[in-house]
């Protein structure tokens, strides 16, 4: 997000330069720089010892394709936090071993993605009411149900990376 105006007093901002980072908002009542932001998300792919995986399904984004499990981070988290504690709190799971595969930027909602890859033992999902179901699936038939490979997807990014760690085959 671009700051036109201060969040704090409403001033409207001029362009001033700031040392390497070259003209960045500026309120010049509360002498303070508005760089822009951007929100920070976590999405993490689940895998259990028969080689499923948790794929989650909210109304509001589609009622076809199936996403990973993600949210938002909170400030004071850092993201294996946020990882941990929205896996518990969306599917009452608690995650046993957590590999980072790195992140990606998701142009279409300005947002940073830090993508995860989980392993959590079978265990049955309770699902919070952010999510309209949830299930384990076998990862042979994960392309077929999630949204459509394009840049920008993170979802086939961490497929891969699965395939991949697990030495399971490629599609
Ligand atoms: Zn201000």
């Amino acid at each position: 997000m671009h700051y036109y105006f201060c969040p704090i007093c409403g001033s409207k901002l001029v362009e001033k330069a700031a040392g390497d980072d070259g003209k960045v908002p500026f309120c010049e009542h509360c002498y303070k720089y508005w760089f822009d932001t951007f929100s920070n998300c976590i999405i993490v792919m689940i895998y259990n010892e028969f080689n499923e995986i948790v794929l989650c399904k909210q109304n509001y984004l589609s009622d076809i394709y199936y996403n990973f499990t993600s949210g938002y981070m909170t400030p004071g988290e850092n993201a294996e936090d946020s990882t941990y504690r929205e896996v518990k709190e969306e599917l009452g799971l608690e995650i046993q071993k957590l590999d980072s595969i790195g992140t990606f930027w998701f142009e279409e909602k300005d947002m940073l993605m830090h993508a995860f890859i989980a392993y959590v033992p079978k265990a049955k999902l309770t699902i919070s009411s952010e999510i309209d179901e949830a299930k384990w699936i076998f990862y042979r038939e994960v392309p077929k149900l999630i949204f459509p490979d394009k840049p920008g997807n993170a979802m086939w990014h961490m497929y891969r990376a699965f395939l991949k760690q697990n030495k399971l085959d490629q599609i």
